[in-house]
Order: C-alpha cells, then sequence, then structure tokens
C-alpha cells in the first residue's frame, strides 16, 4: 500500500517552492504555476497541473498532500457577522470570523490552538496553550470561508485565538502566501497582522522589512493597570513597547494600530485618557476604542455611553485621534475577546 505523503503543500510560501522546483532540475518559474493552480484554479491535484513537467507532477504527488479544514460549525450573528469552528488532524478546534462591512469582508483568523499569554478579558487565553497552528492551517481558513462565499475575502486580519507574532515563522509565511500575486493576491496593505506586544518579535519585524500592518492590543498605557490586564506587560513595559513601534513606523512609513478595550471603571478614567494621549504622541497611529464585551468567564463589565463620552472627550482636548468600534458578533461570541479555541 502506498504511504500518504509527509508534507501539506499550503505549508510552503512561493520562495520554498521554487527551492524544491530547482532541486528537482526544473525551472523555479514553475512554482508560481502551482501556486496559481493551488490559489487561483482551486486544483488539488498535481496531475491537473498542465503546465507543470510531468515528472514533477509525480515527484510533488508522492511528497505532498493537499489539507483541509473541517467545518464543524458555522453561526451568523444578527448584525450578519459570522463564525466558523473549524477542526484540526489532531482533534482541537479553532474559530475563524467574518465580518461583512459594506464595502469590504474582513476575516479575523486565528494564528494558534489556545494562547500562552492569558489576558485577563480574553476567553482565548482562558483554557492555555495547546500548540502553534501551521502555515496551512492559518491559509486554509481563508480558503474554507472565501470558497463559501459569493462576495469575496477582501481583508485578512491576525485577530483571532492566539498571539500571532508568539508563532512568528508561521504566522509570517502565511502573510506571504495571502499578499503572493500568483497566490491569493489580497495585496501588501489588505492583510493585518495584531500583538498584544512583543517587543523583540517586533523588532525582528523592523529588521525583516516586510511591510507588514500592526495591530497592537493596547488596553491601557498605564503600566500598572495593563499589566493587571496583560501578563505580557511585565515582560515588555510600555515604554519600551513605544520605543519598538516607533522604530518599526519609522521603517515602514504607515501607521500602526492601537486597540483599546474600553472597561467599566477601570481604564476610562480622566487620567487613563490623559496617558494615552502622551503614550501616542511622537508615533504616526489609529487608535481603535473597542467598549468591552461583559460575558461570564470575567469580572470586567462595559462602560456605559457616559463613560465613553467623558473618556473621549480629554482624548479630543488633546487632539488625539479615535474611531470608537462598534461591537460585532457578540451574540455569538464573535466579539473581540470571546473567541475559544474550542467548542463550549
Ligand atoms: S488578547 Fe491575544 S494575547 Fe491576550 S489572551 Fe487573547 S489571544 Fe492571547
Amino acid at each position: 500500500m502506498k504511504n500518504s505523503p509527509p508534507f501539506d503543500i499550503k505549508d510552503f510560501t512561493r520562495s520554498e517552492l521554487a527551492v524544491i522546483c530547482k532541486e528537482q532540475k526544473a525551472p523555479a518559474f514553475h512554482a508560481g504555476q502551482i501556486f496559481e493552480w493551488i490559489y487561483k484554479k482551486g486544483v488539488t491535484d498535481f496531475r491537473e497541473m498542465s503546465n507543470i513537467p510531468k515528472t514533477l507532477a509525480s515527484y510533488l504527488e508522492d511528497k505532498y498532500y493537499f489539507s483541509l479544514l473541517k467545518t464543524l460549525k458555522r453561526e451568523k450573528s444578527k448584525d450578519l457577522t459570522e463564525k466558523f469552528l473549524f477542526g484540526l488532524s489532531d482533534g482541537s478546534a479553532i474559530e475563524t470570523v467574518l465580518i461583512p462591512e459594506e464595502r469590504r469582508r474582513t476575516l479575523c483568523v486565528s494564528s494558534q490552538a489556545g494562547c500562552k499569554f492569558a489576558c485577563s478579558f480574553c476567553a482565548s487565553g482562558a483554557d492555555g496553550f495547546i500548540r502553534n497552528l501551521s502555515t496551512s492551517e492559518i491559509v486554509n481558513q481563508f480558503l474554507s470561508v472565501n470558497g463559501l462565499l459569493e462576495e469575496k475575502v477582501t481583508n485578512v486580519v491576525f485577530m483571532g485565538v492566539g498571539e500571532p507574532l508568539d508563532n512568528f515563522e508561521n504566522v509570517l509565511k502565511a502573510v506571504d502566501i495571502l499578499r503572493d500575486e500568483k497566490g491569493i493576491n489580497l495585496g501588501k496593505r489588505k492583510v493585518v497582522v495584531s500583538t498584544c506586544g512583543i517587543v523583540p518579535a517586533i523588532r525582528r519585524l523592523t529588521e525583516l522589512h516586510l511591510g507588514i500592518r500592526l495591530s497592537v492590543s493596547l488596553h491601557s498605557a498605564d503600566d500598572g493597570k495593563r499589566l493587571r490586564l496583560m501578563s505580557v506587560n511585565k515582560l515588555y513595559n510600555t515604554a519600551s513597547l513605544i520605543r519598538a513601534l516607533k522604530e518599526y513606523v519609522s521603517k515602514e512609513g504607515f501607521p500602526v494600530t492601537f486597540e483599546y478595550v474600553l472597561i467599566k471603571g477601570f481604564n476610562t478614567n480622566p487620567d487613563d485618557a490623559r496617558k494615552l494621549s502622551m503614550f501616542v504622541r511622537g508615533v504616526p497611529y489609529k487608535l481603535n476604542l473597542i467598549p468591552y464585551n461583559a460575558n461570564p468567564f470575567f469580572e470586567w463589565q462595559t462602560p456605559s455611553k457616559r463613560e465613553i463620552q467623558e473618556f473621549t472627550g480629554i482624548l479630543r482636548e488633546k487632539k488625539v485621534f479615535y474611531t470608537l468600534r462598534r461591537r460585532r458578533g457578540d451574540d455569538i461570541s464573535a466579539a473581540c475577546g470571546m473567541l475559544r479555541f474550542r467548542a463550549v
């Protein structure tokens, strides 16, 4: 009986496939053709790739397989946000969220099964960490959801379960495939990677200079408060975070986005607004304010409209520009901080 091939073809970027082609004495340009067959034409059989040499197709067939995610559940919110629960080959499950808007459809993908960081407002880290997702498991979230849609996904944000920069190599390879013109071809600016603020990883990204849009979960510019929300602040405080971000932004030449979840009576005081205005000074930024989604897992509460108005009033006085985001998908636990890595 023939053994099943050992490698998942969607774990490889086009430049890695070019190396494989060369090793097989085939020209590197076949990598682009293979990419087009997989990502543009949805072909899952190397023998159908009519413009690559038969010897290369037969080699690939022996060594590489095409993975798929199993859709375990699909739920739709009143506001049309959709949440997908996908089963992985080892029995874990991950969640992916589709956020349709007037002119774009954004897919929020997971990068890990579970999360090590256990932020105190986020359900994704509450059950601990299982493992990193492979590149193909990330790319397959896109392919699975996009394949179901008439109006295709336009943007991808790495804001699902997991800390993307803690799965650095696989996430970067997935970003490469999502942006590759011969691959999914989303375009450079349409893929956003979020982080809780892992400073050495931000520095590595600065060195690599890949033009990746970064979104940083800030949630407080006060070290004591941020530490209560996010254990990562113990390793990398707000001063080291903003230093690394300034270097990143000055190298890349586009702003960083800050996410700030507004929590009732905790990070919405006048002093918090003032500290936030000091924090963003001197760095090109976008600031998203998101009212917290109260849920049974955590003590935190949703702020009142008045509390939000007072907080944003001070930001306006300080000439801090922001967008107040409306919550999406909270009736199906698809909103910010509500995703888990298994069905509950
Ligand atoms: S906010 Fe991000 S880093 Fe923090 S626990 Fe949730 S998924 Fe992990």
